[in-house]
């Protein structure tokens, strides 16, 4: 269960922290996820992942090994 609120909730599960700052809105992780973890924020200039529904969340951390820009740590 996911037990943080606020901006902790947009940028962390159970399992794994993201830190946005570093991802270049490929948008590998979206599709690598199967559990539609991970969300966009598609604007033109500002393209980043965000943490959508951190309770489905399972800790496979396939989204760590798919990510070229090492957005995705374990916790
Ligand atoms: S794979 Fe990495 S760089 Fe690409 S969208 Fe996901 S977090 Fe961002
Ligand atoms: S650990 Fe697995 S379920 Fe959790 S966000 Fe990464 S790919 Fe999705």
């Amino acid at each position: 269960m996911n037990k943080g609120t606020g901006w902790s909730s947009r940028i962390r599960t159970e399992y794994i922290w993201i830190n946005p700052r570093k991802c270049e809105g490929c948008w590998k992780c979206i599709s690598t996820c199967k559990k539609q973890v991970i969300g966009k924020v598609d604007f033109l200039w500002h393209k980043h992942i965000i943490i959508r529904n951190p309770d489905t969340c399972t800790g496979c951390q396939k989204c760590i090994n798919t990510c070229p820009h090492e957005v995705f740590n374990l916790i």
